[in-house]
């Protein structure tokens, strides 16, 4: 973990309703694509706090702003206006190659089409984030293959992508989403592709695996099967948030 973050966190001091730190703060966050009269407004004024050991969904119509935001928050897309933060840390204020080098160890991201290396074993796909940050090829491969017992499918470190079912697919993707142990979990549409069975699966894994009290999960989701896993949900439309409620508060099944 870079010393800075800690630093950075400690002067924050920003802290949700019940006491736990903030992980991700947005305040009037705006974003827009392209110029003139081809502009199209994504985001029109995010408000938006989670805090660590929180699982928020972000859920809306299509087109409403969901993966703007979480690219936003993740450091991939610079806001036009607003403030956000990550664990204390304003993206703004990196230069390019420390922002690179933040989001390498700190975010991981899982896809909604899994986004793994054909040409490479499951193990290898894993290793991948770890290789990024300078790691040796062995050790990676090695903490890949452990990392893919821990959701299940040591036995499958071998296999390569293309051998293996959707819901195995997704799994390898989470597990290298997960082995540089980042600090903010951002997964688009991650049970879009996949069967209802499978996706109740997945999202009991992700709860299981990749939730701790210092780390956020941020899911971006049209799948309403699965929003009772979530702590919050924040229902976005046309580049808002409209509300941010619980699942019972929605009337929803709690899982
Ligand atoms: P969602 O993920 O909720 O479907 P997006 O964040 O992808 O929504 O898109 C929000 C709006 O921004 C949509 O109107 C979309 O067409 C537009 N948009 C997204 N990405 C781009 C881009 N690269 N260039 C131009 N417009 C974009
Ligand atoms: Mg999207």
């Amino acid at each position: 973990m870079m010393a800075s973050v800690e630093t950075a966190r400690g002067r924050s001091g920003d802290m949700s309703a019940d006491g736990r730190p903030l992980a991700v703060v947005c305040r009037s966050v705006t974003k827009s694509y392209g110029v003139g009269g081809s502009k199209v407004v994504a985001l029109r004024g995010i408000d938006l706090e989670i805090a660590s050991g929180e699982l928020m969904m972000l859920v809306g119509p299509s087109g409403c702003g969901k993966t703007t935001l979480i690219s936003v928050i993740a450091g991939i897309l610079d806001r036009d206006a607003g403030e956000c933060s990550v664990f204390g840390v304003d993206f703004n204020t990196m230069s390019g190659s420390a922002k690179t080098k933040f989001r390498g160890r700190n975010i991981g991201f899982v896809f909604q089409a899994f986004n793994l290396i054909p040409t490479l074993t499951a193990a290898e796909n894993v290793a991948v984030p770890l290789m990024i940050l300078g790691e040796g090829r062995s050790a990676s491969v090695r903490k890949g293959r452990e990392m893919l017992e821990r959701v299940g499918l040591g036995e499958r470190s071998h296999s390569m992508p293309s051998q293996l079912s959707g819901g195995q697919q997704q799994r390898v993707a989470i597990a290298r989403a997960l082995v540089h142990e980042p600090r903010i979990i951002v997964c688009d549409e991650p049970t879009s592709a996949l069967d209802h069975e499978t996706g109740h699966v997945i999202m009991r894994l992700l709860k299981q695996v990749a939730l701790k009290d210092d780390r956020v999960l941020v899911i971006v989701t049209h799948d309403a099967r699965i929003f009772g896993f979530a702590d919050r949900i924040a229902k976005m439309d046309d580049g808002s948030v409209k509300s941010v409620q619980t699942p019972a508060e929605m009337g929803l099944e709690v899982e």
